[in-house]
C-alpha cells in the first residue's frame, strides 16, 4: 500500500520517513516553535556580531543603490504609509489594550518556552526567580518532563527505589 501526504495527498516513496512530501515536510518544520526559536536565536547571534551587522547593512544599502528611482519612490511612500497606520489613534490603542499585551505576552512565552509543557511554566518562573540562571532552572525541571533523557533517568531511579523497598520490607518481614 503507498502511502500520501496528508496535506496535499501526493504520493510519498517507500523510503519516506516524515510522513509527507518534501515541501509540506519543511512547511511543518519551519512553522514548528522549536524552528522559530532556533531561527530568531541564530539572527540574534548574526546581527551581534558587529563585523557581520555591518556587512548585512552594506548588502542591503547595495540593494537600494541597484534599484530603480521608481522603485525606490514606490517603497519609500510604502514605508511612510505603514508609518503612518502604525501612528494612527486605532492601532496605538489596540497595542496598549491589555488583551494585545496578554495575547503577545502569551505568544512570546510559546515561543522562549516551547520545551515547556504548559502546566509547568509557572514550576519553571518560580525556579528561576531562585536559581543562578534561567539554564539551571531548565535544567532543574527537566527530569519533571516526559520525553526528556533526565525524565527516562529518573523513572529508572524511582523504579530502582521502588524496587529496594520492596526488598528491604520482604526481608524484614521474613525474620
Ligand atoms: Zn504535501
Amino acid at each position: 500500500m503507498s502511502r500520501s501526504c496528508p496535506d496535499c495527498g501526493k504520493v510519498l516513496q517507500p523510503n519516506n520517513k516524515s510522513g509527507y512530501c518534501a515541501p509540506h515536510a519543511l512547511a511543518r518544520r519551519n512553522a514548528s516553535p522549536e524552528q522559530k526559536a532556533c531561527v530568531a536565536a541564530a539572527r540574534r547571534d548574526y546581527l551581534a556580531d558587529p563585523v557581520k551587522r555591518a556587512a548585512y547593512c552594506a548588502s542591503i544599502r547595495k540593494g537600494m543603490e541597484n534599484m530603480s528611482a521608481a522603485e525606490r519612490q514606490r517603497r519609500s511612500e510604502q514605508g511612510k504609509r505603514m508609518v503612518s497606520t502604525l501612528q494612527s489613534p486605532e492601532i496605538k490603542a489596540k497595542c496598549k489594550a491589555p488583551e494585545t499585551k496578554a495575547a503577545s505576552a502569551a505568544k512570546r512565552t510559546a515561543t522562549m518556552l516551547h520545551w515547556c509543557p504548559a502546566d509547568l511554566i509557572p514550576t519553571y518562573r518560580a525556579l528561576s526567580k531562585k536559581l543562578a540562571s534561567a539554564q539551571d532552572a531548565r535544567e532543574a525541571l527537566m527530569p519533571s518532563i516526559a520525553g526528556t533523557a533526565a525524565h527516562a533517568r529518573r523513572t529508572v531511579l524511582n523504579n530502582q527505589d521502588a524496587q529496594r523497598i520492596r526488598h528491604e520490607r520482604d526481608a524484614a518481614q521474613s525474620y
